[in-house]
């Protein structure tokens, strides 16, 4: 354990009595996409109950961790384009329906807050559906509703890659933030009650849809940049006016999003394997066999800063003295990253991230709310937003309807 958080039967009872009564909630997790890389049209029959390879997620573990609600991506590579993205998406959320269909003790689907509430109150984990990029709409705002009324209820506005109407956080700006029919995309999500989820977005794209929202928005894995200068992490002038909005930021656990020494130490390694491959000098062109020793050698003389769950903490800590406590919560990304970090390496694991919390002195209060309170509040508030805006009978959409497509 590379930590020192008090594991004490009443220490962990105090876990147990915070998430008996409010739902850990968990932003952003992969599982629905590894089933579908890992085990293709079989998927929907992979046992959860006994673990599967060597995944982050099963269902004992789920329960191990007290994960009391789950947003499930329905995430499609950026690369999916058009009508087939539409079909993807629609496969991938048959997928997450269809395993929670399989384990009706343990998993229910959930469609509101209150659903939330009332499920994990039966002991079961209540399961969400979040969509990870606006490329999954193609262009459509009737696509958009028909998602919703599919179940999902979040989308993320982009993935790694610009679309036609608003620009990711890891691609050379396009648009500079949104489109205008990237702001009609917003409104509409406000209308009809879906969550604006910008993680993975520019910085510009943030500030755009935080100044066009009348809703709560969240950042469903998303860490803080003022600890590592990572353009996926969220900067303290975005998490100002995030505490301005009343969203939420879940904070992902991906080692090199929270750890600035191991996001640097990949820097290196990516540039000296791409210098051991370079044609130009040449020296190992050719010799791949070479090229993989001498790196191999690099990594022995640079070896990989560890992580652990301290600085997960450190990131949960800085979000709420720049943001406030009400406007934090957890986005493991589990099941999408390809580590994590020591002694929080699977879902079973939450419960030792608020142990380690309360060992800074965190009340049970605050972990309350962190754990799932604000979601809950946020989710809830988007609600009260749609309702608000269909009872008043603002239009369905003013100008666009669909996107031209791109010339
Ligand atoms: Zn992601």
């Amino acid at each position: 354990m590379g930590y020192a958080a008090d594991q004490s039967p009443a220490t962990r009872a105090r876990v147990e009595r915070i998430l008996a009564r409010t739902p850990l909630i968990d932003g952003h997790n992969d599982l629905a996409w590894e089933l579908r890389e890992r085990f293709a049209d079989k998927a929907p029959l992979t046992d959860l109950q006994h673990g599967a390879g060597a995944l982050m997620t099963d269902i004992p573990r789920l329960h191990a961790g007290m994960v009391g609600g789950q947003f499930w991506s329905v995430w499609i590579p950026p690369e999916v384009q058009g009508p087939a993205a539409i079909q993807e998406t629609i496969e991938q959320i048959d997928l997450v329906k269809t395993l929670v269909g399989r384990y009706p003790a343990d998993l229910e689907m959930a469609y509101s807050a209150a659903d939330v509430q009332r499920i994990h109150a039966l002991g079961r984990i209540a399961s969400l559906i979040g969509i990870e990029g606006g490329h999954q709409i193609n262009n459509s705002l009737p696509a958009l509703r028909q998602m919703y009324a599919l179940g999902t209820r979040y989308m993320t506005l982009t993935h790694t890659r610009d679309i036609d109407w608003a620009d990711s956080a890891t691609d050379a700006p396009k648009h500079h933030g949104l489109t205008p029919f990237g702001r009609e995309v917003v409104r509409e999500m406000n209308r009809i009650g879906m969550l604006i989820d910008l993680a993975h977005v520019s910085e510009e794209t943030m500030k755009d849809a935080l100044r066009t929202t009348t809703a709560p928005v969240i950042f469903s894995h998303s860490s803080a940049r003022a600890l590592v200068d990572n353009a996926r992490d969220v900067s303290d002038d975005v998490l100002g006016l995030v505490a301005q909005n009343g969203g939420v930021v879940m904070v992902n656990f991906y080692p090199a999003f929270v750890s600035d020494p191991r996001f640097r130490w990949g820097a290196m390694r990516a540039a000296e394997q791409a210098r051991l491959n370079a044609p130009t000098f040449g020296i190992d062109l050719g010799q791949p066999e070479k090229a993989a020793a001498d790196l191999a050698a690099w990594e022995k003389g640079h070896p990989q800063p560890p992580v652990g769950i301290s600085e997960v903490a450190d990131h949960i800590d800085h979000i709420r003295k720049v943001a406030g406590i009400d406007h934090v919560g957890l986005g493991s990304d589990f099941d999408g990253i390809p580590e994590a970090p020591t002694g929080l390496n699977g879902v079973d694991k939450f419960p030792d991230l608020l142990l380690e919390l309360m060992r800074r002195g965190w009340s049970d209060a605050d972990i309350a709310k962190l754990a799932g309170g604000n979601v809950l509040r946020a989710m809830a508030e988007a609600e009260r937003v749609a309702a608000r805006l269909q009872a008043t009978g603002a239009p369905s959409i003013a100008t666009i309807e669909h996107m031209d497509a791109p010339k």
